[in-house]
């Protein structure tokens, strides 16, 4: 990973409020300097905790997680939750219905299953 120096500048009002800005010309390096100052604002005030990234198989996405508890784990219930949900409920299935390590080969339910 290459670093990518970007320069910002801390500016304090007389009531006392810090303010941060991104002291960069160029384009790229200002976008950087956004981010990071988002990245500081937000552990400032508290909320980069919030900020997730879903374990959903193939998914992926970052999410800002709104809920009371700061407990959620997936980006959406409806999709990475319910199919994380049913993959569970699959794998138990499975085991109660092959117990131990005889869990049969995937031609063997093919074959079975027709
Ligand atoms: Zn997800």
């Amino acid at each position: 990973m290459a670093l990518l120096p970007c320069r910002l500048t801390v500016t304090a009002d007389p009531a006392g409020d810090v303010r941060l800005s991104s002291a960069d010309q160029h384009p790229f390096a200002r976008a950087v300097g956004a981010v990071a100052i988002a990245i500081a604002e937000s552990a400032a005030s508290g909320t980069w905790t919030r900020l997730k990234s879903c374990p959903g198989r193939r998914c992926g996405w970052a999410f800002y997680d709104r809920s009371p508890a700061a407990r959620s784990q997936w980006c959406s219930m409806q999709l990475c939750g319910a199919r994380a949900k049913m993959r569970a409920y699959r794998g138990r299935q499975a085991r109660r219905a092959y117990p131990g390590d005889q869990l049969p080969r995937p031609d063997q339910v093919l074959e079975s299953g027709t």
